[in-house]
């Protein structure tokens, strides 16, 4: 039998203390089951699951009694144990955890096992509060039209500098993505995020310098990415067809690039006479969204003031051209422009919102003037280029002509 060596320090998870900073999926997969098997049912337990983790932490507190040299063999112990009780449910997870992280596990089980019923939080955030990790990978995990199952619990992780949502089936991205404020890299790719699915608040990740964006559905960037000088790099490839379909706009004046948006909405709540008058309470919510500060931002307002502006952040269009923020029924005009070159890409199409057709004027026309401007540099970039390649060949055919010459008249 092989099993774990008797010292612990020899164990997997301490190999690599750098690697030890990552959550992973397998992890995340761990406790969500854990939660559904032993928290879900506390008024009616079910013996069987709770076995389950039970055994696991038996198992794992074992390990120091048991004179084995190589992880696998607990893995064996649990597979035994699984083939013995008839547990069919895919458990993978917990193997590779087994594998990869049997301290945090062996510590997780012993804690939320304990009988302690002065626990606040859940498991997930008392997991991810004891470990400080500085990169969160949860990817490929999450079904179509799944959203609800993405942990807010991961977005009050304020040491994260890595975020990894790959994979996911994602239609919109959470307004908690604000509380980041140490965030360097997120990785969104592969999901199906449009343009209003990003909300505004990622502009309060103020160290985001990588932004992958590969294979959504996006027509365009969101326009507050241009008031993040920070970015380094934006990942945007994948969305080609989307983006191909934007450039139609792209030789048109302004006219064609300010688009009235939800007007048959509105008269529809209009009709209905559903125009009412708002609660104070959503005045200051709105208020506080319009701002654009960062509401997350330590000290500023209580965390449940704060909790409650993200809960209803999604309500809102943010103008990015004003400090107004309105409700998402009410008219407004989506704006695309043009950024010639952005980050290394020869031209972007942008969509911004605008609450006035005024706001709407105000975004285009600067940014069409620099689009006229920067495109026609790079015009007489490319022309002064043409020129010196075709002087160059000229004076190299004929330097490639006289040595011929030369070589012919030595010939003869
Ligand atoms: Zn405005």
């Amino acid at each position: 039998m092989c099993i774990y060596p008797v010292n612990n320090s020899d164990m997997p998870e301490t190999k690599n203390s750098e690697e030890n900073k990552s959550f992973h999926n397998y992890e995340y997969l761990c406790i969500k089951r854990f939660q559904e098997d032993v928290l879900a049912n506390q008024d009616n337990p079910n013996e069987e699951t709770i076995e389950l983790w039970n055994f696991i932490k038996r198992l794992l507190e074992t390990m120091k009694d048991l004179h084995v040299s190589r992880a696998p063999g607990l893995q064996g112990l649990f597979w035994k144990f699984r083939f013995e009780k008839r547990i069919a449910t895919d458990l993978w997870y917990l193997v590779v955890a087994l594998d990869k992280r049997p301290h945090n596990l062996l510590e997780f089980l012993k804690h939320e096992l304990s009988g302690d019923i002065s626990h606040s939080g859940t498991p997930l955030s008392r997991y991810l509060s004891r470990h400080q990790f500085q990169e969160i990978h949860l990817d490929g995990i999450f079904k179509f039209y799944d959203q609800s199952s993405l942990p807010l619990e991961i977005f009050k992780c304020t040491n994260v500098e890595v975020l990894s949502l790959k994979g996911n089936s994602l239609t919109a991205l959470p307004p908690d993505i604000g509380r980041l404020s140490n965030l360097r890299i997120l990785t969104l790719t592969d999901n199906c995020l449009h343009n209003s699915s990003i909300p505004f608040t990622l502009t309060f990740c103020k160290a985001l310098s990588h932004l992958y964006l590969d294979n959504n559905l996006l027509d365009a960037l969101p326009g507050f990415l241009l008031s993040m000088p920070q970015l380094d790099t934006v990942y945007r490839h994948g969305n080609h067809n989307y983006f191909k379909s934007t450039f139609m706009w792209y030789h048109t004046d302004i006219h064609a690039r300010i688009r009235s948006t939800n007007t048959r909405e509105e008269a529809l709540r209009k009709q209905k006479g559903l125009l009412q008058p708002s609660r104070l309470q959503d005045l200051a919510v709105q208020s506080v969204i319009a701002s654009k500060q960062n509401f997350y931002e330590p000290g500023l307002f209580p965390t449940p003031v704060a909790d409650y502006i993200g809960r209803l952040y999604r309500c809102y269009h943010v103008c990015d051209y004003c400090n107004s923020a309105e409700p998402l029924d009410r008219p407004g005009y989506k704006v695309y422009t043009f950024k010639t070159p952005y980050l290394g890409n020869t031209c972007v199409p942008f969509q911004h919102w605008a609450c006035s057709y005024q706001c709407a004027e105000d975004i285009e026309r600067p940014a069409h003037a620099e689009q006229r401007s920067h495109s026609a540099q790079l015009e007489a970039a490319y022309t002064s280029y043409i020129e010196e390649v075709q002087c160059t060949g000229t004076r190299e055919i004929a330097h490639h002509r006289r040595k011929a010459g030369g070589r012919t008249k030595r010939s003869r």
